[in-house]
């Protein structure tokens, strides 16, 4: 990561991203007898097709644009264990599904925290960029968000 901000734990091989965000991209796992892709990848061995006995994935870059699903605006603080920066102000914001056209599949991330729910739309195309989570110990962490398509 060129700007020094780690994955958040266990999520290190979910993506990858090149100098300056450019090229950050999802990772799913591709099941090397079926091609069948799972996102996240999977921890264990095993295709995520049940009629398949591939052991064995490899990481498979996914499309950076897809079209919005459905979306959703979260105005609550979770409860505990959901983990936030100490001393800080719980700001809402929104969770959108994201349907890559390419792999049929739904992939799910928090919108950019610049973007007003009141600015999505389902059907609309959005773009993949790299994101920032703070964890509950008040450190940055990398996560991919989802945005309008530019
Ligand atoms: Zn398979």
């Amino acid at each position: 990561m060129t700007d020094g901000i780690p994955a958040a734990p266990g999520t290190d091989t979910w993506f990858r991203e090149g100098p300056d965000g450019f090229g950050f991209v999802l990772l799913a796992g591709r099941c090397t007898s079926c091609g069948a892709l799972s996102f996240p990848p999977r921890p264990v061995p095993g295709c995520p097709d049940p009629g398949c006995d591939g052991l064995e994935q490899r990481p498979h870059p996914l499309s950076t644009t897809g079209t919005l699903w459905s979306y959703t605006d979260a105005r609550y603080v979770p409860p505990p264990p959901y983990p936030r920066p100490p001393d800080t102000e719980f700001s809402p914001y929104a969770l959108a599904a994201v349907e890559l056209t390419a792999e049929q599949m739904i992939v799910l991330g928090q919108v950019a925290p610049d973007v007003p729910t009141s600015g999505l739309r389902v059907g609309m195309a959005m773009e993949l960029v790299p994101g920032v989570l703070v964890s509950g110990e008040g450190v940055a962490e990398r996560v991919w968000n989802w945005r309008p398509a530019a």
